[in-house]
C-alpha cells in the first residue's frame, strides 16, 4: 500500500488537488478537517468539542484525529493506497503515524508539499470563506491564528521528512489552478524515479 501526505499550509490547495491524485493513483482521499467538520455537521459530542478548538485556529487533540486515521486503515479495502490530507499537524502525530504504519508493516511512501506565502494564505481562505461558508474561514483572527499554528507546530515536520528522505516540494502561489494542478502531478510522478 501507498501512503502519501498531502501537506501544506491552510489554504495551499490540498482538498482542490487532491482528487485528481487519488483518482490517477487510485488512492483513498482522507482530509481529518472534513471528517471533523462532518462530526460538527452530524451534531456528534466530538463534533461539538472539536468545534471550539477549530474555530479559534487551534489543533484538535492528537487521539482524536489519529483514532480517525486508524478506523480508515482498518475499514478501507480496495484501493492502492491512502492520501492523507492535513494529517500529521505535529511532531507527535507524524511519530504516531510511523508507529501505527509500522504496526501493519507499512510506512509513509512520500510527503508532497504544497507551498504558497502567508499572504497568499489569507486572500485564498477569505476567498473560500464567500465560496464554502466555513466558520473558521470567515474570522481574521481564527486565520492568524492557524497561520500561527502551521508555522509553530506543523511546520517543523518538513525537517522531520527531509531527513527520512521522503519530502518532495512544489510551489503551489503561482498560475493558475490547473498550472498547479499539473505541478502536483508532475511531482508526485517523478516520486521514486
Ligand atoms: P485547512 O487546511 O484550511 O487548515 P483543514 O480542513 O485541514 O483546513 O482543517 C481545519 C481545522 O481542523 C484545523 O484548523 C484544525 O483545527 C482541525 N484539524 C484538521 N486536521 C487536524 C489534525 N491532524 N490535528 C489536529 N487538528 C486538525
Amino acid at each position: 500500500m501507498k501512503y502519501y501526505i498531502l501537506f501544506g499550509p491552510p489554504g495551499a490547495g490540498k482538498g482542490t488537488h487532491a482528487g485528481a491524485l487519488a483518482q490517477k493513483y487510485n488512492l483513498k482521499h482522507i482530509s481529518t478537517g472534513e471528517l471533523l467538520r462532518a462530526e460538527i455537521a452530524a451534531g456528534t459530542e466530538l463534533g461539538r468539542e472539536a468545534k471550539s478548538l477549530i474555530d479559534k485556529g487551534a489543533l484538535v487533540p492528537d487521539s482524536v484525529v489519529e483514532g480517525m486515521i486508524e478506523t480508515a486503515f482498518d475499514t478501507i479495502k480496495n484501493v492502492e493506497g491512502f492520501l492523507l490530507d492535513g494529517f500529521p499537524r505535529n511532531l507527535s502525530q507524524a511519530s504516531d503515524l510511523d508507529a501505527i504504519l509500522a504496526k501493519r508493516g507499512e510506512e509513509v511512501t512520500a510527503v508532497v508539499a504544497l507551498m504558497i506565502s502567508d499572504e497568499t494564505i489569507r486572500t485564498r481562505i477569505k476567498g473560500r470563506a464567500i465560496i464554502e461558508g466555513r466558520a473558521d474561514d470567515a474570522s481574521d483572527e481564527t486565520i492568524s491564528n492557524r497561520i500561527k499554528t502551521y508555522h509553530a507546530q506543523t511546520e517543523p515536520l518538513i525537517e522531520y521528512y527531509k531527513k527520512a528522505g521522503k519530502y518532495y516540494e512544489c510551489n503551489a502561489d503561482l498560475g493558475t489552478i490547473e498550472d498547479n494542478r499539473n505541478r502536483v502531478l508532475a511531482l508526485v510522478e517523478s516520486i521514486g524515479k
